[in-house]
């Protein structure tokens, strides 16, 4: 007992987390190489037709791979992180629901995101002046406008800051009340990704948000991680100080279980409602996220809601 009280929560988040198990594979089928990305006793597969790039970045391993049929995908520490099929999915949902929840987002921070297609879609929003996307590895950013050049399409627009350094330094760092929402965009909660997932880091999101602020953060499997991460995330949240949360759910073929979340908090008061009038009629296309889709992604299953009800 005494060991567990000595722990961080992020340890006892990496300690309880199905992570510890992921063994990667490049393995061959029929004379065809497959990235196998294993995790809980399943598997999830592309069928590759060329390994186009690794390299060890002074935080994590990087490698970009040409599939036969999701396009070009990026892998970082062993696991999917992108692919050019089906990331407009996960990026859509990462940010539109957030950003027509809050009344009036204007000041937009991103924390990783390296890959910048969540960066993209906030782009889309006219309400918003200044986005600033803190990623601690320069190397992913670089390689996305190699491999994935039309997620970066927009990086060049001036409302857009591109950063390298800790997101959980930059956030402890940031002036109280500056910012209207902070999505975090992070790989899985091991390695520099792990103070994303903490306590403290919610602490310091609620501190850095002006009032009526937000944070949206990606919050793994549903099926597999509810209880290692989705509902620890809603406890740490509400403990940090946010008034609400709330988790959104969206299937993900590459990722672990194929269906995917992001969990979403409010500083203070409740949720703004949804802009649904701004949604319909938004001046811009998406491929997934409309009203509907918004409306229906809150939406939990049984044992979800039980399971966030005692949170
Ligand atoms: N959508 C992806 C997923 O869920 O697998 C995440 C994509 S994005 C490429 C994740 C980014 O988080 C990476 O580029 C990584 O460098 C960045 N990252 C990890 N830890 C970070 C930290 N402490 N501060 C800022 N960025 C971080």
């Amino acid at each position: 007992m005494q060991f567990l009280a000595g722990m961080s929560i992020v340890t006892l988040f990496w300690l309880s987390s199905p992570y510890l198990e992921r063994v990667p594979r490049m393995i061959k089928i029929a004379q065809q190489d497959w990235f196998i990305e294993t995790n809980t006793g399943s598997a999830i597969g592309l069928a590759l037709q060329a390994k186009l790039h690794e390299e060890r970045s002074e935080y994590q391993k990087i490698e970009v791979y040409a599939t036969e049929t999701f396009g070009h995908l990026m892998v970082i520490d062993d696991c999917t992180m992108v692919t050019q099929r089906d990331n407009f999915i996960y990026h859509e949902m990462m940010t539109h629901p957030a950003l027509f929840t809050h009344p009036n987002p204007r000041r937009v921070v991103i924390i990783g995101g390296g890959d910048c297609g969540t960066l993209q879609q906030v782009l889309l929003h006219p309400s918003v002046e200044k986005v600033t996307q803190i990623d601690i590895d320069e190397r992913v950013t670089r390689l996305a406008e190699q491999y994935f050049p039309e997620l970066c399409a927009n990086n060049g627009d001036p409302r857009a800051e591109l950063l390298f350094a800790d997101g959980v330094r930059w956030i402890q760092e940031s002036p109280a009340g500056s910012v209207d929402l902070i999505i975090v965009d992070s790989t899985d909660p091991v390695g520099p990704a792990a103070g994303l997932f903490s306590a403290p880091f919610f602490r310091d999101c609620l501190q850095t948000l002006a009032p009526g602020g937000m944070v949206v953060q990606q919050s793994e499997s549903p099926l597999l991680h509810a209880q290692s991460i989705i509902q620890p995330m809603h406890r740490e949240m509400r403990k940090a100080g946010f008034a609400q949360t709330r988790t959104l759910l969206f299937p993900l073929f590459i990722y672990p279980s194929g269906w995917w979340s992001a969990t979403m908090a409010c500083k203070d008061g409740e949720f703004a409602p949804f802009r649904a009038a701004d949604a319909r009629n938004k001046p811009f296309a998406t491929q997934y996220y409309n009203a509907d889709v918004h409306q229906a992604c809150f939406a939990l299953p049984n044992f979800l809601q039980a399971l966030l009800a005692d949170s």
